[in-house]
């Protein structure tokens, strides 16, 4: 059973009189333990098809199924419920809180949604934190930090929980080679041992490099499948 499926999946956006046919009816399946990329020109659909991988967005028809369940039927709480349970992001601008330190940030998946115990994430949250080589920044806002270092911030946020799909939009854009490969190993690690799928929005070769499937959007179609 695959744990991804999209079957004619298709997203319209409607703006004043446009109509925008973002992703335009696309078949594709993601295997468990596995690492996935888009790829494509801006504006290809890369976005539309993680938002709606993530819950963050429905489809205008056809079928996507998550972890067995048919994403396109949940209305908003059980959509948010489900994205707690299961999917985390690193988005393309970090989305970090402003109000909470880079400790609290990465916290924040273990109380607002699984609930952990008090030590338990406390030891969670620093493990995650060193594995990104942040450890140091604990106690700084996000506007204390550079961009390379919100951005491992919002990796570490996006992997603390375990989920079993972790949806990123270019999460090595702003990083230097070394931090991008330690990252990388970091995501594969996870991958191996806790069998995490990582589905990208990428240009970076790196990642491209690591990953079993590539699908190549174009207007909203895959154009091609292929490693
Ligand atoms: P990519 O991530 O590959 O750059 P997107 O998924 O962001 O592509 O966009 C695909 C198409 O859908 C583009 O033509 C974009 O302008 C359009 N689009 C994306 N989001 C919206 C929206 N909220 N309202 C209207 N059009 C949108």
């Amino acid at each position: 059973m695959s744990l991804i499926r999209a079957e004619q999946l298709t997203k319209n956006y409607v703006a004043g009189d446009v109509v925008v046919n973002a992703i335009q009816g696309v078949d594709f399946t993601i295997e468990p333990s596995s690492f996935v990329c888009f790829v494509g020109p801006s504006g290809s659909g890369k976005s539309t098809l993680l938002n709606m991988i993530g819950c963050l967005d429905r489809p205008t028809q056809g079928r996507l199924t998550v972890l067995d369940t048919d994403v396109g039927a949940l209305d908003r709480t059980a959509a948010a419920e489900f994205r707690g349970q299961h999917i985390g992001f690193v988005f393309q601008d970090f989305n970090l809180l402003p109000v909470l330190t880079a400790y609290e940030n990465v916290e924040y998946p273990l109380v607002m949604v699984q609930r952990w115990p008090m030590e338990a994430r406390r030891k969670r949250v620093m493990e995650m934190l060193e594995a990104v080589g942040v450890a140091d920044q604990a106690n700084k806002y996000p506007a204390q930090l550079s961009g390379g270092q919100k951005q491992r911030i919002a990796v570490a946020r996006a992997l603390v929980a375990s989920s079993k799909v972790v949806l990123a939009d270019e999460p090595t854009a702003n990083l230097d080679h070394a931090t991008a490969m330690r990252i990388i190993d970091l995501m594969k690690t996870m991958r191996n041992e806790l069998g995490t799928t990582f589905v990208f929005s990428t240009h970076d070769p790196k990642i491209m490099a690591e990953a079993e499937t590539t699908f190549t959007l174009e207007d909203g179609r895959v154009l091609r499948t292929g490693r």
